[in-house]
């Protein structure tokens, strides 16, 4: 696997691939690699000729306020993961070349980049946008593998892919759960043995309310309340049910819905979402 540190080397080892006739499969990442990182890194590997993995911890995502200075850094156990899986380039920009002093350009993404966390995170999309559209130019992939994890995140590059005609195909993954059922995150390193027993609630109560939707509750109110409910031991961040591929907010589940909820457990925001699609109404013989 080799190590690649700038934009311009990037560009020309993935240029030099192409020229072979390689497509290149991309999973950009911030580091602190587990299994859901993974699935993305093995799902280029096996699906494109040459996989790219980035790690980069992107200061434009983080307000001042949050967790930028304590994200969690393991690059040799994450280099080594990366390697194993057969990951063929490791692209490592620095903060310093990716913003340089007079940087000023920023992606907006409108639409699906509001609520949810666009709502909490207001800064968010705008560094995640921005920091994909660089790390795109630099590895210039065919595909790029990001997780159902950050659903509305997977929402609002495809839209950024499509909208400044990248021609790049945005593959979501599955989320990838502990045995127990909580989702896969760097920042469930910060949870202590309390903390990640009580963070099981989420993952709970979403899971529960798949179940209900499955057994024909149609009402988001209702469906909200309920993971709510469940996710009283959290202070809730927000519990919204919304269009899964606009992620406007819907009142009733009526067509493929994304169930999202953020919530803080001590002082670790953990956010988790399922995916829903009601079955297409029975054809009624009678009519026609
Ligand atoms: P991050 O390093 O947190 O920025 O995540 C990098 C990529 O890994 C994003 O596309 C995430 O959605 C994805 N990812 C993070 N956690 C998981 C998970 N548990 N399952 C699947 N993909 C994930």
């Amino acid at each position: 696997m080799i190590l690649l540190e700038t934009a311009d080397a990037m560009r020309a080892w993935s240029r030099a691939r192409r020229a072979e006739g390689h497509t290149i499969g991309f999973a950009p990442t911030m580091g602190a690699l587990h299994e859901g990182h993974a699935s993305l890194a093995r799902a280029a590997v096996r699906e494109c000729g040459v996989a790219v993995a980035s790690i980069f911890v992107n200061p434009a995502q983080f307000a001042p306020n949050e967790d930028f200075d304590k994200y969690p850094r393991t690059f040799e156990a994450d280099r080594a993961m990366l390697e194993g899986i057969g990951v063929h380039a490791l692209y490592l920009p620095s903060a310093r070349d990716m913003y340089p002093e007079s940087y000023s350009t920023y992606v907006e993404v409108g639409g699906v980049s509001q609520g949810l966390c666009g709502g909490s995170r207001p800064h968010f999309f705008r560094g995640v946008a921005t920091v994909v559209t660089k790390l795109f130019n630099a590895v210039e992939p065919d595909r790029a593998y990001f997780g159902q994890k950050d659903a509305q995140q997977c929402a609002v590059i495809r839209r950024m892919a499509r909208d400044l005609d990248t021609g790049i195909e945005i593959v979501q993954m599955p989320i990838v759960r502990e045995a127990d059922g909580l989702a896969m995150s760097s920042r469930n390193r910060y949870l202590g043995p309390e903390e990640r027993t009580r963070a099981l609630c989420i993952s709970r109560s979403l899971f529960e309310a798949g179940r209900r939707m499955g057994g024909g509750l149609k009402d988001a109110a209702a469906v909200a309340a309920g993971v709510r409910e469940g996710m009283a031991e959290t202070r809730i961040d927000y519990v919204e049910l919304v269009d899964a591929e606009t992620m406007r907010p819907v009142a009733a589940v009526d067509r493929p819905v994304l169930l999202a909820a953020a919530a803080w457990v001590g002082d670790t925001r953990l956010i988790d979402n399922i995916l829903f699609t009601p079955e297409a109404p029975k054809e009624d013989a009678s009519c026609c």
